[in-house]
């Protein structure tokens, strides 16, 4: 068997062969720690039943490991320098399949559909560029593709607002709407020695298990996430002045007060302390009224 591509000496070699040099626009650091993506890939629940999506194949370094642990595999990477490096290094796996694009630009539904025809379990791993970390993440859940689970690195801090909790200074619409489509939970921290190039921010690795259903029955998703939006707008004032400010500017302040006595929310807690119920609650009931 082949030396893993992901260590420094081979990383080196490769690069070197291709006289390839990073974009830091693309948000190109490579991993070159087996260990973590020994840990990643057990994260991922994979079996040979399974099929994964990696986004940002770079040289292949987590994509080789994914071709052995799923059984099939879908990487999408933007950089068309990098096609025939992937070509190359991934040659021993006839289970990988190389797209280029722009993940954003992409229709995943449709790749899925054929790329991943008969897998009924897919889960997306991958090392973001964190330069588009949370529109990626925000694309993957909002277009309700087929996904068991998401393990993704990502910035640290970008991890722990994800995850969340209600009354932490980290909780805020990032945390509800990926809270909303899936279970959270910061798998691990990683430290910037395992990348090259170093990043300049710490990072995470972070999983999200994707529900069935929504946590929360909204009515309307569209009015929910402006709820939301608008409860956080500004962190200092109470939950009515936001309301008041954003999201219903030509209502009576008495009519709101009263509103949210009834559905149980005190008009002069903050927003970030409401859990993802309250704000169903709250956006529901503002539907029921007409605001
Ligand atoms: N998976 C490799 C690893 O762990 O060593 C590389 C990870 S690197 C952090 C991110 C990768 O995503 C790079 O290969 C970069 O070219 C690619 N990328 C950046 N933006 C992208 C986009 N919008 N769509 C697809 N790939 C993208």
């Amino acid at each position: 068997t082949r030396k893993d591509i992901a260590t420094p000496t081979r990383t080196k070699e490769i690069l070197e062969k291709y006289g390839f040099s990073f974009k830091k626009s693309l948000g190109q650091n490579f991993l070159i720690d087996t260990n973590i993506l020994h840990n990643i890939i057990a994260a991922a629940d994979l079996t040979k039943e399974k099929a994964a999506i990696e986004i940002g194949p770079g040289i292949g370094a987590l994509t080789e490991q994914l071709g052995r642990a799923a059984g099939k595999v879908m990487a999408i990477e933007i950089d068309q320098r990098l096609l025939p490096i992937l070509s190359d290094t991934l040659s021993p796996y006839d289970n990988v399949d190389v797209v280029h694009g722009d993940v954003l630009e992409l229709n995943l539904q449709e790749l899925i559909e054929d790329k991943l025809a008969g897998f009924e379990k897919i889960s997306v791993v991958a090392n973001l560029p964190y330069y588009v970390t949370t529109p990626i993440l925000m694309k993957l859940l909002e277009e309700r593709l087929p996904l068991e689970n998401i393990v993704v690195m990502i910035q640290k801090e970008v991890a722990e607002r994800i995850a969340a909790k209600p009354g932490t200074k980290e909780y805020g619409s990032l945390s509800v709407a990926a809270q909303f489509y899936a279970d959270t939970q910061v798998a691990m921290i990683v430290p910037a020695s395992v990348f090259v190039p170093r990043p300049n921010v710490d990072s995470a690795v972070i999983r999200l298990k994707v529900r069935d259903r929504p946590a929360v029955e909204v009515d309307d998703e569209d009015v929910f996430f402006r709820v939301v939006k608008s409860s956080f707008a500004l962190r200092r004032k109470t939950l009515l002045n936001n309301l008041m400010n954003g999201l219903f500017p030509k209502a009576q302040k008495d009519a709101v007060v009263q509103m949210l006595e009834e559905i149980g929310i005190d008009p002069t807690r903050r927003g970030e302390t409401l859990n993802m119920g309250e704000f169903a609650r709250l956006a529901n009931e503002s539907i029921r009224r007409g605001y």
